[in-house]
C-alpha cells in the first residue's frame, strides 16, 4: 500500500476525454500508409508523407475525416485543461475512507507524478468552458461558460432518493434539448460542423422525443392525428423511416385495406418512447389486434401476425428493422423514473439525468422482476452489458471528474459502493442509506450538507456524483499499490519466410512506423520492438548507440530477455532509431529461409521485458507457431483426415489444444500485460489456441485472411492506429455491484478473473464490452428501485489513476407485462449471441442452434400465454419490444459461427470477435446493413449520407443494381449482371462485371457517384469504428456466394426463410400452448 496521508499532488494532467476526442478526430488529417518498397529499405530516407503502400491507391479517405476508422483519437500532447470537464470539490480530508481493491503487485516503476498544468484546477464545478467549446448540435443555445456557474441549483426537485428530475426550464447548463427537434443530420465527412437542425413540421416528422416530451398516449394520439400517411410513403418492401411513424397505434380501417406493405402492421411505440405505465392489475391486458384495435391505446401493445390461407403468414406483415436517420434525444431519467434507452443500434444523444448513459451499461429488461419466479416465467434473462469506456456522442456532455482529495471518493462502508445519486441522505444530511446494500452510514464531516425541503441535499445539483449516472473519481493513494504505470507499447513482428514473402512483415513495419507518430506523447510513453522466426531478436534502442543493436535469444524453450532498460525505451528517446529499424527490418530479413515460428517463445520473451511495467504487446503473426514453447500442430488437416471421428473430435478443434498458452496468458495478466494479435496469414494458424492469449489479457484478435499485401495493408494500418489511439486504460479492475436481492452470477468477455467478484483487465478500451449475468438471491419490493453500479479502476494513458463509476437504477415490478414492455431487444439478443458463441466450442452446432431457437420460443411463448388475452390460434403474437427477436434469431442460426461448414479459423475468429463485441455492433454482425448504391444520383438528398436499408432478401436485388452490405467488419459490394457500364466506370473504374478482381481497393474518382460512394463507406467506418474489409462481388463465383450467404431472409438448402421461420416458431408455440 502506498503511504496514506502522504502529500498528494493535486495534479490534473491532461487526461484523455472521450468527448473531446470525438471532436478532435474531425480535425485530424488522414495519413496514408507509406510506400515501403524493398528497394529503398534500410536507408534513412525520410518517409514520403502521402504515398501509398505497395503501389496501391490511397484508401478512400478524403477531406478531414479521421482517415482511419477511429471515431476518436487521442490528442497528441496535452489536452488543454480547458477541454476537460474537471470538477474540484473541496478536499475532504477524512482519512478513514475504506480502501479499494488492491492493484497489481509490482514494485513502483520510476515514474513520477507531474505538476499540474496551469489552470487545471477549476475552482468550481462543471467545466462549462468545455461544454461551450464543443461544437454541439445545439449551438443555438449557447451555454454559460462562466467559471463558477453552478450547474444544477434547482432544489425544487422531487422528493425521494432518486436523482433530480429535469423538468424543462430547470436546466441551467448543458446542452438543451430544443423543442421540436425532428431530425438531425450527422456531419458526414468534412470539418466539424454544427449539424443543422431541420425544423420539421409536425406533419412530416413527428418529434423523436423521449417521454416527458410527450408520453405514450399523447404521442400516439398526436401521431394518429397527423396527416401525412404513415402507410403510404415507404416503397415496396422497405421499412418506413422510423421517424415517420414512430408510435402509430392501429388505425381502424387502414390495416387490412391499404395494400401497402405496412398496412397490416402496427408500429406501436418504441420501447424508449414509453412512459413507465401505471401499475397494472395483472398480466392480463387487451392485445391490440389488426383490424380490431382496442378502444384506448394501451401501453402494452404487441403485434400480431395473422395467418392467411394455408397457415401462411402474410409477408407484408413481417416485422422488420425500421432504420432511421433521426437522432434521438434521450434523458436517462425522467419524472424520477428510469427512462428505457433507445435501441442500441439507433443514433442518439444522451443527457445523463441520474442514470448512466446506456452506452456504458444496459440491462436486458428495464424493469427488474421482484422475484426469481417471475423472471423464470418470462423466460427472459437478466443481464447487463457493460462498456465502461464507450465512446460518447460528440454532442454529449463530457463525464465529470471528481476529486475528493486524499480521502478518496465517499463510499458505503459495508459494501464499498460508491456515492451516487440514489444514496439517500437522512437525519439532516448526517447519515446516508446505501442504495446497494441498505446500510446506513455516517456522512463524512467534510461532506456534510443540509437537506432542502425536498429531502435532497441542497448541493445535490452541484455535485456530479449526486446528480449524474456516470462520474470519474480521481483515485487516491489507497487505490494504488504502485505508481500508475507508464504507457508501454511493445511491437513483436513475425519475420519468418512466409511473413516476408507475403509482404506481411513489410505491411506491419510500415503500419507501426506511421502509428508511432500517433502514440500518446510524453515521458510516460515507452516502446520496444522485437522480431521472431525460429529465434527471437530484440533491438536495443538506446540513443547512445549509432544504430539499433540486435540481441538474439536463441533458447526458445526456456526464454529470457535482454536487459529491459535497453529494450524498452522512452519514445522520445528512440523515435529516430525506431524509424530506421522499422524501415530496415523487411530488407534485413528479405532472404530469410526460416519457415519456423517460435511465436510462444517470442511472446514470452517480450512479456519478460515488460514484466516490471506492464503494457500493450502488439503481435504481428503470419504462420502457425511451429517451434519452442506453445508450438502448435496443424490440427485442421488432422481434423479433415479424421472426419469420421465424430462431432466430439470436431469440437475439440474449436478449443485450445492445451493449457500452455492459457497458463502463460494468466501470468501476463498478473503483470498487466495485454496482448493483441494481428494475424496476417494465408494458412490455418489455429486461432482457437492462439486467441486464449488476447482473451485472457483484455486484448483482441485481428484477422486478415487470406492476407493480401495489396488490399489489407491499409486496413492493418488503420486497425493498428485505432488500437493505440482509441480511448483506453491500463491495469484495470472492474466490479459490478447490485442492490440487495440481486447479485452478479457471471462475467463474460475478454479479461482475467482471479477472484469471483472482480475482473482484471490489463487493458481496456472503448470497444470492449463485458456481459454480466445476474441472479436473484432475495425478493425485491414492488415500487422500490434496484441499482447496478459498475466501478472501473484504471490508469489513463497519461498515468492517472481513475475510477469510473456508472450507476443504473431501475424500478422493480411484479408484473410480467411490465417486463415485456420494458424488454431491451438489442441487449437481450446480444446476450443470446454471446452465450451461443461461448457454447460453440463445447456443443455440436445443431445443439447450439436449438438452444438459441428455444430461448426465443420460450420468451414468445411466455408472452403468448401470460400476457396475450386474445386466444386466436391463427395468430402469432409478438411483444412489441421484442418483435424482431425471431428475425435476429434466424440470422444467428445462419451466422458464420453456427454454420458447421465454415473454416475452423473463421469460426474461431467469429467466436472471439463476438466475445467483447459492443451491443450496437451485435445486430449488424448477424443482420448486416444492405443498401442500394447504383441509384445514388437519383436519391433525394435527405438527411442521411447512408441510403435506406434494404431487407436481406435476394428478391430485393435487381439485375441492374449494385448493393453494399456491411456487418461492421466486412463490407461487400455486389455488382449484378446488367449494371450500366457507365456507373461501373464511374464507381470502380471498370467497364464490365468481368473485370472485377479479387484484389479490390476502393478509390475515389472525380465524379459525384464515386464521391458519394466514398462518403458512404467513410460514414460506415466512422459509425462502426472499423475500417472494414472491402470486397467486390459478382454472381457466379465464390464472391457472389459469399454475398448471397448474407441474405438471411432467403430460403436456403439448409435454412428456413424468414416467413417459414415465423410459421415454424408459431407452430412450436402452439404446441407448447396445447
Ligand atoms: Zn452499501
Amino acid at each position: 500500500m502506498a503511504t496514506p496521508g502522504g502529500p498528494r499532488p493535486r495534479n490534473f494532467p491532461p487526461n484523455y476525454n472521450p468527448n473531446a476526442l470525438a471532436n478532435n478526430l474531425q480535425n485530424l488529417q488522414v495519413s496514408q500508409p507509406n510506400q515501403q518498397h524493398s528497394s529503398n529499405l534500410g536507408g534513412n530516407a525520410p518517409r514520403p508523407p502521402n504515398t501509398t503502400p505497395f503501389g496501391q491507391q490511397p484508401p478512400s479517405f478524403a477531406g478531414s475525416r479521421p482517415g482511419p476508422p477511429p471515431p476518436g483519437v487521442f490528442p497528441r500532447g496535452p489536452v488543454p485543461p480547458s477541454v476537460q470537464a474537471q470538477t474540484t470539490l473541496p478536499p475532504n480530508m477524512v482519512s478513514t475512507r475504506p480502501t479499494g481493491p488492491p492493484m497489481g503487485s509490482q514494485p513502483p516503476p520510476p515514474f513520477a507524478s507531474r505538476p499540474p498544468p496551469p489552470g487545471a484546477l477549476p475552482s468550481s464545478i462543471g467545466g462549462h468552458s468545455a461544454l461551450g467549446s464543443r461544437p454541439g448540435p445545439f449551438s443555438s443555445s449557447p451555454l454559460p461558460s462562466g467559471p463558477s456557474a453552478p450547474s444544477y441549483t434547482n432544489t425544487s426537485g422531487p422528493v425521494g432518493n432518486g436523482p433530480p428530475a429535469f423538468a424543462s426550464g430547470m436546466i441551467q447548463n448543458g446542452p438543451r434539448f430544443p423543442p421540436g427537434v425532428g431530425s438531425m443530420p450527422r456531419p458526414a465527412v468534412g470539418p466539424p460542423q454544427s449539424p443543422t437542425l431541420l425544423s420539421s413540421g409536425p406533419s412530416s416528422h413527428p418529434p423523436q422525443m423521449r417521454p416527458g416530451f410527450g408520453g405514450l398516449n399523447s404521442g400516439a394520439s398526436s401521431t394518429m392525428g397527423q396527416p401525412g400517411p404513415p402507410f403510404s410513403g415507404p416503397p415496396q418492401n422497405m421499412p418506413p423511416p422510423l421517424g415517420s411513424m414512430p408510435f402509430s397505434a392501429p388505425v381502424p380501417g387502414m390495416l387490412q385495406s391499404s395494400g401497402s406493405p405496412y398496412g397490416m402492421q402496427t408500429w406501436p411505440p418504441h420501447p424508449q418512447q414509453m412512459v413507465p405505465p401505471p401499475p397494472t392489475a395483472g398480466p392480463m391486458q387487451q392485445q391490440p389486434m389488426f383490424g380490431m384495435p382496442p378502444p384506448p391505446p394501451l401501453p402494452n401493445q404487441s403485434m400480431a401476425l395473422s395467418q392467411t390461407g394455408q397457415s401462411k403468414i402474410d409477408p407484408n406483415q413481417i416485422p422488420r428493422l425500421a432504420p432511421s436517420s433521426t437522432v434521438i434525444l434521450h434523458e436517462t431519467r425522467q419524472e424520477n423514473q428510469a427512462n428505457p434507452p433507445p435501441p442500441a443500434t439507433s443514433d442518439y444523444i444522451v443527457k445523463d439525468t441520474g442514470n448512466c448513459s446506456p452506452r456504458y451499461m444496459r440491462c436486458t429488461i428495464n424493469q427488474i422482476p421482484c422475484t426469481v419466479d417471475l423472471l423464470s416465467t418470462s423466460a427472459m434473462q437478466l443481464a447487463l452489458l457493460v462498456q465502461p469506456l464507450a465512446l460518447s456522442h460528440p454532442s454529449e456532455e463530457p463525464i465529470q471528474v471528481v476529486d475528493f482529495g486524499e480521502s478518496g471518493p465517499v463510499r458505503c462502508s459495508r459494501c464499498k459502493g460508491y456515492i451516487n445519486p440514489f444514496m439517500k441522505f437522512i437525519d439532516q444530511g448526517r447519515r446516508f442509506i446505501c442504495n446497494l446494500c441498505g446500510f446506513t452510514d455516517e456522512t463524512p464531516r467534510d461532506y456534510h450538507c443540509n437537506l432542502g425541503p425536498d429531502g435532497r441535499r441542497r448541493d445535490a445539483y452541484e455535485r456530479p456524483e449526486l446528480c449524474r449516472g456516470t462520474v470519474e473519481f480521481v483515485a487516491s493513494k489507497e487505490y494504488m499499490v504502485r505508481d500508475p504505470m507508464p504507457a508501454v507499447f511493445f511491437f513483436l513482428i513475425d519475420v519468418s519466410m512466409n511473413a516476408i514473402q507475403t509482404g506481411a512483415t513489410a505491411a506491419a513495419c510500415s503500419a507501426i512506423n506511421q502509428v508511432i507518430a500517433d502514440l500518446p506523447d510524453g515521458p510516460q510513453t515507452m516502446v520496444g520492438i522485437a522480431t521472431f522466426d525460429s529465434t527471437v531478436h530484440f533491438y536495443s534502442l538506446k540513443r547512445a548507440l549509432q544504430q539499433p543493436l540486435m540481441l538474439i535469444v536463441p533458447d526458445i524453450q526456456d526464454v529470457y530477455t535482454p536487459l529491459q532498460s535497453d529494450v524498452i525505451v522512452q519514445l522520445a528517446e528512440c523515435r529516430q532509431h525506431l524509424e530506421i529499424l522499422l524501415e530496415s527490418i523487411p530488407s534485413m530479413f528479405q532472404n530469410n529461409r526460416t519457415a519456423d515460428s517460435a511465436f510462444g517463445a517470442a511472446v514470452k520473451a517480450a512479456f519478460l521485458s515488460m514484466k516490471s511495467t506492464g503494457g500493450k504487446l502488439l503481435v504481428f503473426q503470419s504462420v502457425l507457431p511451429s517451434v519452442g514453447i506453445g508450438s502448435l500442430s496443424s490440427r485442421e488437416a488432422e481434423g479433415r483426415s479424421n472426419a469420421s471421428a465424430g462431432e466430439k473430435e470436431a469440437l475439440k478443434l474449436l478449443q485450445p489444444v492445451d493449457k500452455t498458452l492459457k497458463t502463460m496468458a494468466i501470468e501476463f495478466a498478473e503483470y498487466q500485460v495485454c496482448v493483441d494479435l494481428f494475424i496476417t496469414t494465408q494458412t490455418y494458424v489455429d486461432i482457437a489456441s492462439l486467441s486464449v492469449v488476447p482473451r485472457t489479457t483484455g486484448g483482441q484478435v485481428y484477422y486478415y485472411y487470406p492476407f493480401s499485401a495489396l488490399c489489407d495493408s491499409a486496413k492493418l494500418y488503420n486497425d493498428l492506429r485505432w488500437n493505440v489511439t482509441r480511448p483506453q486504460g491500463f491495469e484495470a479492475v472492474m466490479r459490478v455491484r447490485c442492490s440487495q436481492g440481486i447479485q452478479v452470477q457471471e462475467y463474460s468477455g475478454n479479461f482475467c478473473k482471479r477472484i469471483p467478484t472482480d475482473v482484471d483487465l490489463p487493458a481496456i478500451d472503448c470497444d470492449k464490452t463485458i456481459m454480466v449475468s445476474l441472479k436473484h438471491d432475495d425478493k425485491l419490493q414492488e415500487g422500490s428501485e434496484c441499482a447496478f453500479q459498475c466501478a472501473l479502476l484504471y490508469t489513463t494513458v497519461y498515468g492517472q489513476r481513475r475510477i469510473r463509476v456508472s450507476t443504473l437504477s431501475l424500478s422493480c415490478t411484479n408484473t410480467l407485462s411490465n417486463m415485456f414492455r420494458s424488454a431491451d431487444l438489442d441487449t437481450q439478443f446480444a446476450c443470446i449471441l454471446k452465450q451461443a458463441a461461448n457454447e460453440i466450442p463445447s456443443a455440436p452446432p445443431a445443439q447450439v442452434r436449438d438452444q438459441a431457437t428455444n430461448v426465443c420460443i420460450n420468451i414468445l411463448f411466455a408472452y403468448r400465454k401470460f400476457c396475450a388475452t386474445v386466444s386466436s390460434n391463427g395468430q402469432l403474437i409478438l411483444p412489441e419490444a421484442l418483435r424482431l427477436l425471431p428475425l435476429y434469431a434466424l440470422a444467428l442460426l445462419k451466422s458464420n459461427g453456427l454454420r458447421s461448414d465454415g473454416r475452423l479459423d473463421d469460426r474461431s475468429f467469429w467466436i472471439n470477435h463476438v466475445s467483447p463485441l459492443p451491443t450496437p455492433l451485435v445486430i449488424p454482425l448477424v443482420y448486416p446493413r444492405m443498401i442500394a448504391i447504383h441509384d445514388l444520383e437519383e436519391k433525394a438528398s435527405d438527411d442521411s449520407v447512408i441510403p435506406t436499408t434494404i431487407p436481406l432478401l435476394s428478391e430485393n436485388l435487381t439485375d441492374e443494381g449494385i448493393y453494399l452490405l456491411e456487418n461492421g467488419e466486412d463490407c461487400l459490394i455486389y455488382v449484378a449482371s446488367s449494371v450500366d457500364p457507365n456507373i461501373l466506370q464511374q464507381m470502380f473504374g471498370i467497364s464490365s462485371v468481368e473485370e472485377i478482381s479479387n484484389q479490390f481497393i476502393l478509390q475515389q474518382y472525380d465524379n459525384s457517384l464515386s464521391k458519394k460512394l466514398n462518403a458512404i463507406v467513410n460514414e460506415i467506418r466512422r459509425q462502426r469504428s472499423s475500417y472494414l474489409r472491402l470486397r467486390l462481388c459478382r454472381k457466379g463465383d465464390s464472391s457472389g456466394m459469399l454475398f448471397f450467404s448474407y441474405m438471411v431472409e432467403d430460403k436456403t438448402p439448409s435454412g428456413l426463410s424468414y416467413v417459414e421461420f415465423l410459421v415454424h416458431i408459431h407452430r412450436l408455440i402452439q404446441t407448447k400452448m396445447a
